[in-house]
């Protein structure tokens, strides 16, 4: 349970960049070294303790765990081969949650890499900093990755064949970030073209170079997991995943699917919200009476610094012809941020004419915090005045939020 986010995801990664972040920001106050070793043993143990905290969970709610690959047979039917035999189960309503997994591009050589799995899963093999790491792809896995380990001393090239790294987060933002990364060498248009073992080394063949590192890191991207039996019931899909409404439905009425395999928002706390969502529909007899929301879910980039935004952002307001203003204030006067000694970045609000916040982005000390408050106003309809009014706690990093809504009241 909890697959991917607790096998190799959010949790075993975030285990290892927050216990870095920390390094960076004590490493300024003197000689101090960190056993990477001792990280990724700490990291074990939060996986170890949250795999049983949701084994007891799910055994306090009774709920029943069948291990076996599932099969549809019908609306109604489902089918589980448990490895030793097949089992039927008959249901009113089946909800397909099946995920998503590392995407592998058809390269030769692509067997030499390494993935997400070999840095994150329990008792990783990448228990080490490497040397010098490739890293096939400047997405966030990607950018996440090699941004700690570069600051633990690795030398880190991304390998990106569009032309910027991030390429779904706006590039203005972006553009903003990039200066505040710890050191990597990126290259962006370009391609793999394979991999091959170069004495005790990979080289990386590109459309415009080679590259020679001890490690090659795959994070190219990631594929919904279909089951089996959606063509034959009509079920329709496309390759970013199962389509659904926002009331989780497939268009077989009592089907739904949930989380990572229906590509809408693949990150954890959505596919908590949309199974909620697909639960409250199913309760009211396959009626729509709760839906999700995607511009309310906030996304961390936990690099180091991180960027967060959600909702409605500066240019696909203007790509959606909604007027809007921007509410910002500068982290290099923030009090915690002094404290932390990351004096850099901002907290931006987005908001329309009737001062409603319609979005936001914060670049730098505790973004991935700040931002949920953004959300929650997203959500809920708030406006600048609801931020402004607000006593935010001093020296946190919230205060900056009614700090840049003052300046408009
Ligand atoms: C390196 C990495 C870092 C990440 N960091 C974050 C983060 O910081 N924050 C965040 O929100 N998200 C993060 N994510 C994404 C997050 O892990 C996913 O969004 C989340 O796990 C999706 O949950 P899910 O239930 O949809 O799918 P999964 O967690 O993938 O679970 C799907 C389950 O279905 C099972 N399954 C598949 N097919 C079948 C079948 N036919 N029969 C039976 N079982 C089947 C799978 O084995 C799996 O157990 C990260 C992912 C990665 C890889």
């Amino acid at each position: 349970m909890s697959r991917n986010c607790l096998s190799e995801g959010c949790v075993p990664s975030k285990a290892i960049i927050e216990s870095v972040h920390k390094y960076s920001i004590l490493k300024n106050l003197g000689e101090f070294n960190i056993d990477y070793k001792k990280i990724i043993e700490h990291k074990d143990k939060v996986q170890k303790l949250r795999y049983d905290d949701h084994a007891r969970e799910l055994n306090d709610a009774g709920l029943k765990i069948l291990k076996g690959t599932a099969k549809l047979i019908d609306d109604n039917i489902v089918e589980v081969d448990t490895g030793t035999g097949t089992e039927r189960y008959r249901a009113e309503n089946i909800i397909i949650g099946t995920g998503a997994d590392t995407f592998i591009p058809k390269i030769n050589g692509s067997e030499l890499t390494v993935t997400s799995h070999d840095f994150y899963s329990m008792n990783p093999k990448i228990n080490y900093v490497p040397r010098d790491i490739t890293i096939i792809g400047g997405g966030y896995i990607g950018v996440e990755t090699g941004s700690f380990l570069s600051i633990l001393g690795s030398k880190v090239t991304i390998i990106e064949m569009l032309d910027r790294i991030l390429e779904s987060m706006e590039t203005d933002i972006i553009d903003k970030l990039i200066p505040l990364l710890p050191n990597m060498d990126v290259k962006t248009s370009s391609e793999v073209k394979s991999i091959e073992k170069y004495n005790d080394k990979l080289k990386v063949i590109l459309n415009d170079g080679e590259i020679i590192s001890d490690v090659v890191m795959m994070a190219a991207g990631r594929h919904p997991v279909l089951p089996e039996g959606l063509d034959d019931l009509g079920i329709k899909y496309t390759k970013h995943g199962i389509n659904v409404n926002m009331s989780m439905q497939t268009n077989v009425k009592n089907i739904y699917a949930t989380g990572d395999v229906n590509g809408i928002t693949p990150l954890f706390h959505a596919a908590k919200r949309q199974s909620i969502v697909a639960a409250n529909n199913i309760m009211a007899g396959n009626v729509p009476v709760d839906y999700f929301d995607p511009l309310a879910v906030p996304f961390t980039l936990y690099t180091i610094p991180q960027l967060a935004y959600v909702g409605i952002l500066p240019a696909q307001a203007e790509k959606l012809g909604i007027e809007h203003h921007e509410a910002v204030y500068d982290m290099k006067k923030d009090s915690l941020a002094e404290i932390n000694n990351e004096i850099y970045g901002e907290i931006c609000l987005v908001f329309d004419n009737r001062m409603k916040i319609i979005g936001g982005y914060v670049i730098g000390n505790d973004a991935g915090n700040i931002i949920n408050e953004i959300a929650l106003c997203v959500s809920k309809g708030l406006g600048l005045r609801d931020l402004a009014e607000m006593s935010h706690q001093h020296p946190m990093s919230f205060e900056g939020l009614d700090s840049a809504a003052r300046k408009f009241y």
